[in-house]
């Protein structure tokens, strides 16, 4: 349920609310808007009686969210949110162009990518220091090395740093180095690091699982919301079909339907959906026209040569011709 507040009620007010709430053994979490201030009950199981809430100063009604998650939903917050980090608007009227290698390998890999996507325009580095791997045998990532490598590169360029934190033991460290903490695929259902994400102040780049569901992916999304943590960007970074040319399916219906039911920010992977090259540019155009807030796309300066994810991975070239690319595709009309 939303109370949704008087436009002129006071703190005390909200406050007042947020009390009467929790005597009733939930949760209250305020949403200022721009029109409305409003406070979302959470931790209800089934109905919640509002008649103890409704005589109470500055209330003005009470709304039914219909929907299984709540801090995620556009009923709760019907205009787009937008996530400010330094000088990048992700979820503004201009997509936001996240660049890099899959995995930092060493200083002189990382910078030398770091200047290139700078020079085309990138805002934000990507670069996995811990990188969850399917076979353990393969390169794990450089760990906190990898992070202290990210940090020069942000100092270097100015680029902010979205990097994963793999689990519940690394988050913490990954925190103190990224701008952007990325919570990866296969850990889109760890409900203890999702908790754990909604108790940093970083915001979270959230990716939709291999296999997972829109709700599930937004419900992943409230888990980190409902800790505190409301800057969530979603990823959609391809999904597992019977289609078998490509690495995933890139799910292109994913971002009109998320928007449809989410205020939440949504980006594209089109790199992990490929898992080739030669299709990154096209899916980009396709998910720039679709309406997605940004893009964040795996580059290397020697892709053969690349110790993760080299097949998928642009030459700087075709970097530089994305970015021509998709200036060129009307968004958000
Ligand atoms: C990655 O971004 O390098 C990555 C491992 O992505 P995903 O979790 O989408 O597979
Ligand atoms: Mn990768």
């Amino acid at each position: 349920m939303l109370v949704i507040m008087k436009n002129d009620a006071s703190q005390e007010q909200v406050k007042a609310v947020i009390h009467q709430i929790e005597k009733l053994g939930y949760r209250g979490i305020p949403i200022p808007g721009l029109q409305r201030t409003a406070v979302c009950i959470v931790g209800n199981q089934g109905y919640v009686d509002d008649s103890q809430i409704m005589p109470l100063d500055g209330v003005k009604e009470t709304i039914r969210v219909t929907k299984p998650y709540k801090l995620v939903s556009r009923e709760t917050h019907p205009q787009p949110s937008t996530i400010k980090i330094g000088e990048v608007t992700i979820g503004g009227k201009t997509p936001v162009i996240m660049a890099g290698p899959c995995a930092v390998e060493n200083e002189e890999q990382a910078l030398t990518i770091a200047r290139l996507v700078k020079q085309q325009g990138a805002q934000v580095y990507r670069g996995g220091a811990y990188k969850p791997r399917t076979s353990p045998y393969s390169f794990q990532g450089l760990g906190e090395e990898g992070l202290k490598i990210l940090a020069r590169v942000r100092e270097e360029t100015g680029l902010l740093i979205v990097t994963e934190a793999t689990d519940f033991d690394n988050i913490e460290l990954v925190e103190q180095y990224a701008d952007i903490i990325q919570i990866g695929a296969r850990n889109m259902q760890n409900y203890a690091l999702l908790k754990r994400a909604g108790h940093t102040r970083k915001p979270i780049l959230l990716k939709r699982g291999l296999a997972a569901t829109i709700e599930e992916l937004l419900m992943s999304a409230e888990y980190i919301m409902s800790e505190g943590n409301s800057r969530v960007i979603l990823c959609e970074r391809g999904i597992r079909t019977f289609a078998d040319t490509t690495r995933n399916t890139l799910d292109i219906s994913a971002i009109p339907s998320i928007k449809e039911v989410s205020h939440l920010p949504v980006v594209v992977d089109p790199s992990h959906a490929a898992g080739k090259r030669e299709y990154v540019i096209p899916l980009s155009r396709a998910a720039i026209a679709v309406g997605a807030d940004g893009l964040i796309v795996e580059v290397h300066n020697d892709p053969p040569h690349s110790i993760s994810d080299g097949r998928q991975s642009l030459y700087p070239d075709q970097f530089a011709n994305l970015m021509k690319e998709i200036q060129g595709i009307s968004f958000k009309v």
